[in-house]
């Protein structure tokens, strides 16, 4: 459908104030148009600039042939304006550009926005005037704008990149560069065309300029994952599903993780059989939609259930382009499916079946130079009567910084971003006071369907101007805090993810000298909904708000934890599980067992031996865990964690694994006699056997006699440290190291750790209570080998690696014993695991967080031995 409109051209009129506006709004695209609205609507006087000369933002520019969303335009448009639902209907279920457009121009004319709109007028700088509380914009009209509240609505995908080819400007015929499309179109008929790129803009346009080109060079880089978008009338399906639930649909959105309802996928690819897989990317495929990348839940970061989906992508492609070699060339291999942003196409990868189109590519044939009459690579020359540029843009920060924005003090927003943005929220940034970004780095953004994004951004912002204006504040800037928190949670989601894999704009790569750094938030719509909603509802925390006499705002970082141990831990909160301590031992043990034996195995080690040894008070039961590689190797005596109550030899098997693969050392984990049945010193005593059995058993059991490490997790690491303690004053055995992960040190739990974190995340106070009870008398749990931290000396001690967690009870007394330690002499090196709890380390396959913490443990057991073979 196509609404009539009236176009507003020109430069800014004289009879417009722009001075002392409440807001000004930079850009008319989705963002802005909706930010116009909300502002109008809640009294504020606010006006839009904007550089094109009409309404419309990347559907104003990008015009090229076949330019088209791949979001489906029922979930690709606005929810603000429930009439829009019915008045406005999608021909398609991908709409075309000149059709998105109309949509706008329709909202626009709708809501009546261009009347606060100056077109064709590109702001050239923004100054914050500290003394007058205001920011003061200059434009390439020559107006100054002067307003309160500055907000740049200027698209992720806005900036076009330099193509970057030498020559470019010898080039006599036509030029062209899809991100600035003529607005009377191109005809290609009878010409010879180059198109070079093949990002979604290149891959939408080939199929389209081949129609008309006599001949068509395509010139790629690097290939680019592209499904069919099966396009064509809105499905049956999609509309049922909205069909007399527009507004509930549309919560769904907000609420999903990509701004598109759906359910989350709960399976893994590797948790399936390969025909049962295979179906599902076959559905996946047919369905023409960029869902794909969530058809199992471990595609976007387990290398391997991503190369399965990669590989039947390719075998596609095979069986799609007649030409293997073609083919192959079309074929990405150099980075996981997903990390570079997919394409829906139309007729892309059949195109080069035609005799006209040729595919060159430039990894083995570079271009060297454009000439005047067409390009010369390494190996040969074209000629051309019109090269296309596809090259992309200067994602997330170009259009920001290419406006000179000076903040407080005089600090450019391009000299603080130099090493890459920094913001908080994706929203804000320090030393910006009053500045907004809509939908801008740190924020979903780009990982999401924009138009949710946008939505609420906007809304965030205009509630957050109410919210100032009904306080009497005149600004309102992050604190720096709250920014580098938020930086941290953004890399936080991005490192369990393989898309840092990738030299994707994701990552600023396609331009030369930008940081690399992940620039949107990979946390999921819904999450950062919550953060957002979050730092509103605990009184704007990690703002500063200032006002005539007063001040306000909250301190405090709104995420802390990594993003894999939140979910973990809403997940057991939603299953509402019984305590342990509610339960009798035993009950607990079944409990604590039955959960264990759902988890992921570990990685495989070269051989696993069990077997018993003599423990203090009659055989015992131990695992070694052997690395694949030759022996004899080192040995680590690992004691297991459960509060001296629960677990067994084989209840920390992952974590064991884990380790032996990782460091190449030998794992024995021995078990121990638990309470309540055997109380302390129990425990202790059986470690302590464990460790003169192991000593003098060292080469039968295919280790390396003198080169003995003790480790331990939880109650176990109280064992390692206890039988540290033991071996340091019995004159042996050696002990060349201690590996205490999240270690019991101390029966005193009137710790600061224990007040912040004995609820709620994971192992509680109450619990440690109930270990302790069952393990020994009150009157013992001052004695250092229960408490090795009360222990007269620690002097002498091997050298010692402490892991504690940022959000575990125990963790001030394992912060205590390292510091102890260190102090008394004995070299520790203390690995403070920000983000974590006391039971996320150890989940092996699980927390994708705590692999690097994992790893560091790893080295730290290299540490103690002179040389371990790694495997
Ligand atoms: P892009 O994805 O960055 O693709 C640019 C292409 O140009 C890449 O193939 C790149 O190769 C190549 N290139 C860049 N500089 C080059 C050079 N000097 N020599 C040779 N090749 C060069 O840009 P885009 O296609 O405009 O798409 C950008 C984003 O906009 C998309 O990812 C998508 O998010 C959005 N978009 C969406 C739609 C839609 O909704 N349907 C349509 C268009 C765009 P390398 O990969 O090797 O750098």
């Amino acid at each position: 459908m196509s609404v009539e409109h009236t176009k507003h051209a020109g430069a800014a009129s004289d009879d417009l104030d722009l001075r002392d506006l409440d807001v000004v709004v930079v850009g008319a695209g989705m963002a802005g148009l909706y930010l116009l609205h909300r502002l109008r609507n809640e009294g504020f006087s606010a006006k839009g600039l904007e550089a094109g000369d009409d309404v419309g933002g990347t559907w104003y520019w990008n015009r090229y042939p076949g330019a088209r969303c791949d979001i489906q335009s029922v979930d690709y448009s606005y929810s603000f304006d429930p009439s829009l639902e019915t008045e406005w209907t999608w021909s398609e279920r991908y709409a075309t550009q000149p059709e998105i457009l109309s949509y706008l121009q329709h909202v626009a004319d709708k809501h009546d926005l261009r009347d606060d709109i100056e077109f064709s007028t590109r702001v050239e700088s923004a100054r914050w005037d500290a003394a007058a509380n205001r920011w003061r914009l200059r434009t390439d009209q020559g107006t100054e704008v002067t307003c309160r509240h500055y907000v740049m609505a200027t698209g992720c995908l806005s900036l076009p990149k330099s193509p970057e080819i030498e020559g470019a400007d010898q080039f006599a015929g036509e030029v062209y560069f899809t991100s600035r499309w003529p607005h009377e179109g191109v005809d290609f008929t009878g010409k010879r065309v180059a198109v070079i790129g093949t990002g979604s803009s290149g891959i939408q346009s080939i199929p389209i300029i081949a129609e008309q080109a006599s001949e068509l060079t395509v010139f790629q880089r690097t290939p680019n994952f592209s499904i069919p978008a099966r396009n064509g009338p809105v499905r049956q399906d999609k509309l049922d599903a909205i069909a007399g639930r527009h507004a509930e649909y549309r919560e769904e959105a907000k609420w999903s993780r990509g701004g598109v309802p759906g359910e989350p996928p709960e399976l893994s690819a590797l948790q399936v059989s390969e025909d049962e897989r295979n179906v599902a990317f076959e559905e996946a495929w047919e369905a023409g939609e960029l869902a794909i990348l969530g058809v199992y839940n471990d595609i976007l970061t387990n290398p391997a259930s991503n190369e399965l989906l990669a590989e039947f992508i390719r075998n596609k492609i095979r069986s799609i382009v007649d030409d293997p070699e073609v083919a192959e060339t079309l074929c990405p291999t150099d980075y996981p499916f997903g990390t570079k942003r997919p394409c829906l196409d139309t007729g892309y990868y059949e195109t080069f079946n035609r005799e006209h189109v040729s595919l060159v590519d430039l990894r083995k044939h570079p271009i060297t130079t454009i000439t005047e009459t067409g390009l010369n690579t390494t190996t040969d020359s074209y000629e051309f009567d019109v090269i296309v540029y596809a090259t992309g843009f200067d994602a997330m920060t170009g259009a920001i910084v290419s406006v000179d924005i000076e903040g407080r003090e005089g600090q450019r927003l391009a000299d603080k971003w130099s090493a890459g943005p920094k913001t908080y929220l994706g929203l804000t940034t320090v030393g910006f006071p009053n500045f907004y970004m809509i939908t801008g780095p740190g924020s979903p953004s780009v990982l999401s369907n924009m138009a949710v994004s946008i939505e609420q951004h906007v809304d965030w912002v205009t509630d957050c101007l109410v919210h100032l204006r009904a306080g009497g504040f005149d600004t309102i800037e992050p604190t720096e805090e709250a920014e580098e928190g938020w930086g941290l949670h953004v890399n936080d989601c991005a490192n369990i993810t393989l898309y840092p894999q990738a030299n994707s704009w994701y990552m600023g790569a396609n331009v030369p000298g930008k940081p690399r750094m992940f620039l949107p938030y990979v946390g999921g719509v819904d999450a950062y909904r919550q953060a957002c909603s979050d730092v509103v509802e605990n009184g704007f925390m990690g703002f500063e708000l200032t006002g005539p006499g007063k001040r306000s705002g909250t301190s405090g970082i709104v995420r802390r934890l990594q993003p894999d141990v939140a979910f973990l831990l809403d997940m057991m909160a939603s299953m509402d599980l019984p305590p342990y301590e509610s339960m009798s031992a035993v009950d607990a043990r079944a409990f604590g067992e039955a959960a264990s034996a759902e988890r992921p195995p570990g990685p495989e080690v070269g051989e696993i031996v069990d077997g018993t040894f003599p423990g203090a008070a009659g055989d015992l039961t131990y695992r070694l865990y052997r690395p694949a590689t030759p022996g004899p190797h080192p040995m680590v005596l690992y004691f297991h964690g459960g509060g001296w109550v629960l677990g067994s030899e084989q209840s920390d098997d992952p974590l064991c694994r884990d380790l032996c693969d990782r460091s190449g050392a030998m794992i024995v984990s021995a078990n121990y006699r638990h309470a309540p049945e055997d109380r302390f010193p129990a425990a202790p005593d059986d470690a302590v056997a464990a460790l003169e059995w192991i000593h003098e058993n060292a080469e039968a059991l295919g280790g390396i006699p003198g080169q003995l490490a003790v480790a331990g997790w939880s109650a176990g690491a109280n064992l390692a440290a206890v039988v540290a303690q033991h071996a340091r004053d019995n004159d042996g055995p050696t002990i060349t190291g201690q590996l205490l992960l999240t270690p019991v040190t101390d029966g005193d739990l009137d710790t600061v750790s224990y007040r912040e974190n004995g609820e709620g995340y994971g192992l509680t106070k109450p619990l440690m209570e109930w270990f302790w009870d069952h393990y020994l008398d009150p009157s013992d749990r001052t004695d250092p080998r229960a408490s090795p931290l009360r222990a007269s000396s620690l002097a002498g001690l091997p050298p010692a690696t402490v892991i504690t967690a940022e959000f575990d009870p125990l963790r001030d007394e394992g912060v205590a014993y390292a510091k102890a330690m260190a102090a008394a002499g004995v070299a520790v090196h203390h690995i403070p695991a920000r983000g974590h709890t006391h039971i996320s380390i150890p989940m092996v396959d699980v927390m994708l967080s705590a692999a690097p913490i994992r790893q560091e443990m790893a080295e730290a057991i290299q540490s103690f031995f002179p040389v371990v073979a790694t495997v």
